[in-house]
């Protein structure tokens, strides 16, 4: 078994498929240069010439799995690492992409065998902030088992007992949302879909705070996820428009809704 390096951690960071929002989230980060100097990048194509994939203690993907390439580099990744972690919820769930009828977009988990994930479309600042610290330190790496509801700010205004108990907006536009904005209470309350009940907390509540619903960007609070969706839907009725509306129910985890 191979073992941690003794001095500085060897990272990796690469991307497969994706838009590399996370790469650049990471990246911007605060304690991003304090990361560059505490330990040793062996792979990082953003910043270093390196081609190689040598052996190290630490890698992050990000990005999905969709073209063979993806796989090749994610096995070689695999191969030379203590651990692997997906940064992203591409990496984590699929992600976005898998909404395509034209390309097959995957979890790295479903290729290799990973040691945790770091989700969110990007992940927020200072919980990405926070589990690199803990990856410097060579800590474990835990995700809330709370669902998003526990900690907005909106929280207090939920009624799920409310009448009548029906939704009929979902998220098409953002902007619609921005303008009503001083509207300060629950979505849900207001028959907009919010996808908060049934994701996991962590994400410093992004969306919310700027007057959106949650889509779900930090996957899912447990493994049951489709069951978990149904029996969330089962507490409303849904309108016309909603039911043919493809996609909402997890947009970032549809290849683990699949399963
Ligand atoms: S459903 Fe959405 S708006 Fe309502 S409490 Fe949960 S996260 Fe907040
Ligand atoms: S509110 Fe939902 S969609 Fe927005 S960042 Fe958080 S988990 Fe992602």
């Amino acid at each position: 078994m191979r073992r941690f390096s003794l001095s500085k951690l060897k990272f990796s960071i690469s991307t497969l498929t994706s838009c590399s929002g996370c790469v650049a989230s990471l990246m911007a980060l605060d304690v991003f240069p304090q990361f560059l100097e505490r330990t040793e990048l062996i792979y990082f194509p953003f910043m270093t010439d390196s081609e190689e994939i040598v052996e190290h203690d630490i890698a992050l993907v990000e990005g999905c799995v969709s073209n063979p390439n993806d796989i090749e580099l994610l096995k070689k990744i695999r191969t030379n690492s203590v651990k692997v972690y997906a940064l992203g919820s591409c990496a984590a769930f699929g992600g976005i992409l898998s909404l395509s009828n034209k390309k097959n977009a995957e979890p790295i988990a479903n290729y290799i065998e990973i040691d945790g994930m770091i989700p969110g479309c990007p992940p927020a600042e200072k919980f990405l902030g926070n589990l690199l610290i803990r990856l410097i330190e060579n800590k474990e790496i835990t995700l809330s088992e709370k669902n998003l509801c526990a900690t907005c700010p909106l929280r207090e205004t939920m009624n799920l007992f409310r009448t009548p108990k029906s939704i009929d907006t979902i998220y098409s536009n953002p902007y619609e949302f921005l303008e009503k904005k001083e509207d300060r209470t629950c979505f849900l309350n207001r028959g907009i879909l919010c996808l908060g009940p049934i994701t996991r907390d962590g994400c410093e509540q992004k969306c919310i705070e700027k007057g959106i619903p949650c889509e779900g960007c930090m996957g899912p609070i447990s493994k049951d996820f489709t069951s978990n969706v149904v029996n969330f839907l089962g507490l409303f009725e849904v309108s016309e428009k909603f039911k043919k509306y493809k996609g909402i129910y997890y947009r970032f985890s549809k290849p683990q809704l699949e399963k």
